[in-house]
């Protein structure tokens, strides 16, 4: 007997950038490798969403932010019991070195330099996300 698969999500990611292109780009992107997405533009909102929502499987998130940083909300992050061990794909631009070293000691899991390579953003989000 055949059985029909609908494609069952396979997490449930937040990207937080303020370039609107961007966001639009990583979220089809992920959409077309079966992962959901929220979108949210500023540090704050990420936040924000990351303290009312557990369900999250990763961020990925920028550090230039106006407002509250990427790097702000790892600090955010690391105060939410609850979200302690969440997988978190920091963005930077070339040149942003300083930046990687915090958002390292920070607990980002990995960085993804801009503009990026699709496939080895998604190969990296299913390796971090045991979902290969
Ligand atoms: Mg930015």
């Amino acid at each position: 007997m055949e059985s029909v698969e609908t494609p069952a999500s396979r997490g449930r990611i937040l990207v937080a950038d303020d370039e609107p292109h961007i966001r639009r780009i990583l979220a089809t992107l992920l959409e077309e490798a079966s992962f959901e997405v929220d979108q949210v533009a500023t540090g704050t909102a990420a936040l924000a969403h990351l303290e009312a929502d557990t369900e999250y499987d990763l961020v990925l998130m920028d550090i230039m932010m106006p407002g509250a940083t990427g790097l702000d909300v790892l600090r955010g992050l690391r105060e939410l019991d609850h979200r302690g061990s969440l997988p978190v794909i920091i963005l930077t631009a070339k040149g942003q070195d300083a930046d990687r070293e915090i958002a390292l000691s920070l607990g980002a899991s990995d960085f993804v330099t801009k503009p990026f390579s699709p496939k080895k953003l998604i190969a990296r989000i299913e390796e971090i996300l045991n979902v290969a």
